[in-house]
């Protein structure tokens, strides 16, 4: 196992990297810009180094300022986390040059899995069932488009393949708006992305988000730990995650599994990754490939009773997986609120000083957060600033445990999205389970 490792993170996820260490007897270096000093983290670590200003350009995405702490403390590995330079093949490759190991896939994975084609190129050879439409990049002959999208069946979705974020995506509807959409959403790509390549596939009208999570060791292993329901979006970013999905069946979830693990083993897949999928009518889609840990990963943590932060540790230092696919149970159900510090009304940003903070308890509540009393939520970064996970028996005690949770924590001094919370737990269509990715957002009146 590593003697010591980079956390190349920030807020809660950066403290449940620290918190893995520890028990692994990991020593820790936290990396943070100057608006980070007071992290918890931070204070937390064996050591610290600051690698730049608060722009995250100069600091967390600062490559050789982050190697250049790897080298300065002796580090042996460095952990990404989620975001930030986690999917950036570029800087797992640079970290790998330098003679530090990356915590995570190989670079030429991350590339592949990266670019929105070859991923779906590589998951039909692996046999994952991905969505209507070949995958092919879109040329310039508009009777051949035209025909490709008649044969998919309007409404068709044009696809930058450098795309990310929800962004670099334009649904069409019929034959006169498809040359126009192709170019645009071309011109965009371009701009964004700086690749214009786009491809075309069938516009699913009312999935629902489903993803399994897999772990891949060094010595052809991989597993799947089930999967998770995370359709409670508002503008493609996830505001509920829950695992179980409700409704799956253990069939399912077995032969779905199973075809994602047997696809990390065909791809050489190493770490910890999820394989994200639309799900229509009984059938999965798969989307793309996060090949990194998520935020939402302590739901299955929760039903698994397994420690993935852990397992990506040990899978990095070159150790085989800790459990085989038998020993994997599912037990209960998990529920995942994020916490933002957020306006409720217009969801904006609300950074500032947190005058108090009260986490809550009781059976089945986990709270992930870096917040505490005097902490001050800084306005250069992501707004959410933490996770309250509920596990009960069943979905509906996970839920009325959320509740309770929601009910007793007080952040005070800033804005947060709370109240927002407590509403999904106690929205009717929630209550039943298996709202699709629209639903949240045609309950705040989006749609
Ligand atoms: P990104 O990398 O930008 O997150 P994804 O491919 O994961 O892109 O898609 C993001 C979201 O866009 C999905 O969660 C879904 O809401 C929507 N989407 C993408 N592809 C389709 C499709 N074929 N049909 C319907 N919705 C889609």
């Amino acid at each position: 196992m590593f003697k010591k490792i980079v956390i190349a993170n920030r807020g809660e996820i950066a403290l449940r990297i620290l918190r893995a260490c520890r028990e692994l007897g990991i020593k820790t270096v936290a990396v943070h810009s100057t608006a980070d000093r007071d992290l918890k983290h931070v204070r937390l670590a064996d050591e610290s180094v600051c690698i730049g200003p608060p722009s995250s350009t100069e600091s967390y995405l600062n490559i050789p300022a982050i190697i250049s702490a790897a080298e300065v403390t002796d580090a042996e590995a460095i952990h990404p986390g989620y975001g930030f330079l986690s999917e950036n093949a570029d800087f797992s490759e640079k970290v790998q040059q330098s003679g530090f190991v990356f915590i995570g896939p190989k670079a030429e994975t991350i590339r592949m899995m990266g670019d929105k084609i070859s991923a779906k190129k590589a998951m039909q050879a692996a046999g994952i069932p991905c969505v209507p439409g070949n995958g092919d990049p879109l040329g310039d002959n508009d009777a051949v488009n035209l025909r490709m999208a008649q044969e998919i069946g309007y409404p068709v979705i044009i696809k930058a393949a450098g795309g990310g974020g929800g962004r670099g995506m334009r649904t069409v509807h019929t034959d006169g708006a498809l040359i126009n959409s192709i170019a645009m959403t071309k011109a965009e790509a371009g701009n964004a992305f700086g690749n214009p390549t786009v491809y075309m596939e069938k516009f699913l009208e009312d999935p629902r988000h489903i993803e399994f999570q897999v772990l891949a060791d060094s010595h052809g292993n991989a597993i799947h730990l089930g999967e998770r329901d995370c359709s409670m979006q508002r503008r493609h970013q996830k505001v509920v995650e829950e695992a179980p999905a409700p409704g799956i069946t253990e069939e399912q979830r077995k032969f779905m599994g199973e075809r994602c693990a047997k696809a990390c083993v065909d791809i050489g897949y190493l770490g910890a990754g999820t394989f994200e999928f639309l799900y229509e009518k009984g059938e999965f889609y798969f989307i793309e490939m996060n090949t990194r840990v998520q935020v939402e990963h302590p739901v299955t943590e929760m039903i698994t009773g397994f420690d993935i932060v852990k397992e990506q540790l040990r899978i990095a230092a070159g150790l085989p997986l800790s459990i085989t696919q038998e020993q994997v149970t599912f037990t209960g159900h998990a529920i995942e609120c994020r916490l933002n510090a957020e306006d409720p009304a217009t969801f904006m940003p609300c950074p500032g000083t947190i005058s108090q903070f009260h986490m809550p308890g009781g059976p089945g509540i986990r709270c992930e957060t870096h917040i505490y009393n005097g902490y001050r939520v800084p306005p250069y970064y992501d707004s959410m600033i933490g996770k309250l996970i509920a596990h009960g028996e069943t979905r509906s005690s996970a839920i009325a445990r959320m509740n309770t949770a929601l009910s007793e924590i007080i952040i005070d001094g800033i804005k947060t999205n709370i109240a927002l919370q407590k509403d999904i737990m106690n929205d009717p269509a929630f209550a039943l389970g298996q709202q699709n990715i629209h639903y949240l957002e045609k309950k705040l009146g989006i749609h």
